[in-house]
């Protein structure tokens, strides 16, 4: 048995992220509203949620779901049992919008009913935001700093947290980043339309590159930290739940790796950083 890390005491920080998109995904992101489409969200809701809180229950993990408000507003059951095992709740978007593609207006009432729709599922105000697709428009930052939130999770410049720069100023917006080669999406997600995606891929590929990935930032160390970005509909599924659980055991092979949320990941940074500026 390996030793923990924790906070104060680690090699490297790990985060477990699930983005519960569910029909919001299909809706805003690829803009297709059929049965069909939205029973591929919903199976995230039905399937994929209850099956990673038991993984993350077997093995005590503490996990971040950004969770988008339309989720929130049509799954408040599945919504409710993620905060209520304790995981930490990040804004997604409204219905998985695409911050790009609207207004400054636009992008301020999808932030506000997000909000709105997170308050009234689980009463909590996030203090981190993801953001739809991965994208961000030139107004995210000064949005989101005005309502308060206090990390950023949409970035990939980097392999540990860093200070968001909005029109080439420091905010007080703490960047936790991530990578497409560590989502599931990139690797399993398949489509036929609007867009063809191939997905589907064999999970021992994507077990090869996460477990590498994962030893490379271990052997790094430092302030480096791995995040894995996963969404229920897709990493829900039996054979790719069996390659997380795979990648998990591997991980607590490890000593001194801190199994921490992302509002953990960036309250650290934030902190060390105060000590070297006192
Ligand atoms: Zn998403």
């Amino acid at each position: 048995m390996a030793r923990m890390g924790t906070a104060s005491n680690h090699r490297l920080a790990v985060s477990l992220t699930f983005d519960f998109d569910a029909e919001s995904a299909w809706l805003g992101a690829f803009k297709v509203d059929t049965p069909s489409a939205l029973s591929r969200g919903a199976y995230g809701a039905y399937e994929g949620v209850p099956r990673i809180l038991r993984l993350l229950e077997k093995h005590g993990l503490p996990a971040t779901f950004f969770i988008p408000g339309y989720s929130a507003e049509i799954h408040p059951a599945e919504t409710r049992d993620i905060a209520a095992a304790g995981h930490e709740i990040g804004h997604h978007g409204y219905i998985h919008e695409p911050p790009h593609l609207l207004t400054p207006d636009e992008e301020r009432v999808m932030i506000v009913r997000g909000l709105e729709e997170l308050d009234k599922a689980v009463g909590i105000r996030p203090k981190g935001y993801r953001s739809p697709s991965w994208e961000l428009s030139k107004s995210t930052y000064s949005l989101l700093a005005e309502y308060g939130f206090e990390y950023d999770a949409s970035q990939l410049a980097k392999d540990r947290p860093y200070w968001v720069e909005d029109a080439g100023r420091r905010t007080d917006i703490v960047e936790v980043p991530g990578a497409w080669e560590l989502t599931d999406s990139s690797h399993f997600l398949f489509a036929y339309s609007p867009v063809y995606l191939t997905g589907l891929s064999a999970p021992s590929k994507v077990e090869e590159i996460w477990r590498a990935d994962f030893d490379g930032a271990y052997e790094e160390g430092g302030d480096v930290c791995y995040v894995l970005t996963m969404h229920p509909q897709i990493i829900g599924r039996h054979h790719r739940m069996a390659m997380l659980e795979r990648v998990i055991n591997h991980i607590l092979e490890h000593d001194d790796v801190w199994f921490a949320q992302m509002i953990d990941i960036a309250n650290l940074f934030r902190s060390r950083e105060a000590a070297n500026a006192g």
